[in-house]
């Protein structure tokens, strides 16, 4: 015998008295292959019975669908941080949104992710039509999310919390489907730059806070709600957008033709789009509708959409503007400063989909750990499987609890000058560390899937093509590390309001308060940082991790969160935690049996 078929015969002869012991293969009928056989090389021998009806074997062992469940109940980092960041009183419509997002939302997903759009650039008489068409069930998410706020909560009804609220409606919607997570969060976080022009204020405000969805393509005059996108990025450069070189000629007033393109444009169905665009003064932000105020087309051509890896339901455009109208919003050469506010809440919108993302995953996995066996037990018992899934748990927390943390600050930011600075910072430290954490994150839980986690009919294919894009989509991970360095360096304050948050929990744990000291050296001397900046930020990241889940009470969370990631008791991998921890409570607490 040689040395394969030895080592062929020694693992069937095992995995057989295996599967004999294990509930569930016991009363298969198949026949597991022979070890003599294999070992004399004779393939299916004479001991094998081959039935002779289709019914092949009985199904076992298989796990039922994660299917009609409550995603804010049963999410108790999210449920609690709700009410620590301020937004208790909007527990209601939470609660309303999370059954939807469990069950029906999530058909939706599904069918919205497998069918494409499709760019329509010219109907049957060769006229340009410029049209992208949508499958229904992308329209209706949309209006689900756009009924339920998701765009516009905050704004609709800005009280303390609002924020906060919003961002668990934004979070849990992410969880059924990500593509139409991008007009959403273009939308909410065009809203206050309308604000800041008037003419533009009055003619679109209302109609882009409205509770009503209306995915026609007709002028915005015809329709009760719109949604708003973005241009930035161009063929010369994305992250360095002062490179722009769309021209914006005046016209007279506040209104311009703008001539350029635009080399990502994502949703190009939405109603406006806010842009950048060089005027006689420098790089400046404009308002640009789909129609001009006659009624007419706007001059905007969709060339193509990008073939993109993940976020199918979404179309991501390539766009010409060929003397597109526009209105200019802010100071002509302010263009920059203008549309940084919204940048700065499309990226707390990244942090709270890449933490959406990760529990969307997480769930997944402990669903399925409770109901697979393999070599005799449930894998939620097989110590090496606990050890996974209460990492990814504690993982996932951190990022849902800081993600929520900051929209607490962006909620405060008007009424209090240190939340503002902190908002600032943590937007940029958390877009960076919770983004990068995602693609990672979602791999293993597609691990603990097995095989069906690469298949299509779970979920965690989609999640897998989805998790990078938020690390790229408004400035890749150098892009914000070099923000944070920009912020402590130029913004005093923005670096106080950091320490101050860090002091109020570092007396809590002796790891974190060891992380802190030494981020305090790190951090006095700036000089030549620029090459070290990830380092910084990451380490920045997690003892701001700590400190919120230290603040909110579940000590062994919290500690074993420092232990493991602040005190080098951990891999470079997940499912490296202490063996000392409290596995089990850790998954109970993420997904309650
Ligand atoms: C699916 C999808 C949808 C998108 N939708 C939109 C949209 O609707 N509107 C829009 O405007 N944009 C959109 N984008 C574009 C996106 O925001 C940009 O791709 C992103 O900002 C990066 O720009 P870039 O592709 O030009 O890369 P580059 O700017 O060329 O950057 C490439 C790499 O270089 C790094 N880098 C750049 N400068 C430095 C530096 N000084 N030091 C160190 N590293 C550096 C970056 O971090 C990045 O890793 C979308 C992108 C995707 C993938």
């Amino acid at each position: 015998m040689d040395g394969f078929k030895a080592i062929w015969l020694l693992y069937w002869s095992r995995i057989g008295k295996k599967m004999d012991r294990a509930d569930g293969f016991a009363a298969r009928p198949s026949k597991v292959r022979p070890a003599a056989s294999i070992a004399a090389g004779i393939p299916f021998g004479p001991s094998v019975s081959i039935p002779l009806t289709i019914h092949t074997h009985t199904v076992t062992n298989q796990v039922p669908p994660l299917l009609d469940y409550d995603a804010f109940a049963t999410d108790r980092a999210l449920t609690e941080a709700v009410t620590r960041e301020g937004a208790a009183w909007a527990r209601a419509a939470l609660a309303d949104y999370g059954c939807r997002v469990g069950g029906e939302l999530l058909a939706l997903g599904f069918e919205a992710n497998r069918h494409r759009p499709v760019l329509r650039t010219h109907d049957r008489c060769g006229h340009r039509i410029d049209e992208v068409d949508f499958h229904p069930s992308y329209h209706a998410l949309l209006r689900a999310a756009v009924s339920a706020g998701v765009h516009s909560f905050a704004w609709r009804d800005p009280k303390p919390g609002a924020h906060v609220a919003r961002a668990a409606l934004s979070y849990l919607h992410h969880q059924a489907e990500a593509g139409t997570s991008c007009p959403l969060t273009m939308t909410y976080a065009a809203i206050p730059v309308l604000g800041r022009s008037q003419r533009v204020r009055e003619q679109w405000m209302a109609k882009a806070i409205s509770a009503e969805y209306d995915g026609r393509h007709v002028p915005a005059a015809q329709k009760g709600g719109v949604t708003l996108g973005m241009g930035m990025t161009e063929k010369q450069g994305g992250s360095d957008v002062r490179a722009n070189s769309t021209l914006a000629h005046a016209l007279g007033g506040d209104e311009y033709a703008l001539v350029g393109h635009k080399w990502f444009f994502s949703a190009p169905m939405s109603d406006a789009f806010l842009v950048l665009a060089q005027a006689q003064e420098g790089l400046s932000c404009f308002l640009l509708p789909r129609w001009r105020p006659d009624g007419t087309p706007n001059a905007m051509q969709l060339m193509r959409l990008k073939d993109k890896l993940g976020n199918w339901s979404n179309a991501s455009g390539e766009v010409e503007f060929n003397g597109a109208w526009a209105q200019r919003i802010g100071d002509e050469g302010r263009g920059v400063a203008t549309i940084l506010e919204m940048v700065a809440l499309t990226r707390l919108d990244c942090m709270l989909g890449s933490a959406a993302e990760m529990r969307r995953a997480l769930v997944e996995a402990i669903h399925h750990a409770r109901h697979r066996r393999a070599f005799g037990k449930l894998l939620v018992d097989q110590p090496l499987m606990r050890n996974v899934l209460a990492d990814l748990a504690l993982e996932s927390e951190a990022a849902t609890v800081f993600a929520m943390r900051v929209a607490r600050a962006v909620d405060a930011s008007p009424r209090d000058p240190r939340e503002a600075a902190f908002a600032r910072i943590a937007t940029a430290v958390g877009k960076y560390w919770i983004c990068k954490r995602a693609p990672a994150f979602v791999n293993e839980a597609q691990e603990c899937l097995g095989g069906a986690g690469y298949v299509e009919e779970s979920i965690l294919p989609r999640l897998y093509r989805e998790a990078p894009l938020n690390s790229i989509w408004e400035g890749c991970g150098n892009i914000q590390c070099l923000d944070v360095l920009r912020a402590l360096a130029r913004e005093p304050e923005s670096r106080d309001a950091v320490l101050a948050e860090l002091a109020a929990s570092a007396h809590l744990d002796s790891a974190l308060a060891r992380e802190v000291e030494t981020l305090k050296g790190t951090l006095s001397d700036m000089k030549d940082i620029e090459a070290g900046a990830r380092f910084v930020v990451e380490r920045l990241a997690l003892v701001l991790q700590a400190a919120v889940l230290l603040r909110a009470g579940n000590d062994a969370l919290a500690h074993s969160f420092c232990r493991s990631r602040l005190d080098g008791r951990h891999g470079l991998a997940f499912g490296t935690l202490s063996t000392d921890m409290p596995f089990a409570a850790m998954i109970e607490r993420a997904w309650p049996a």
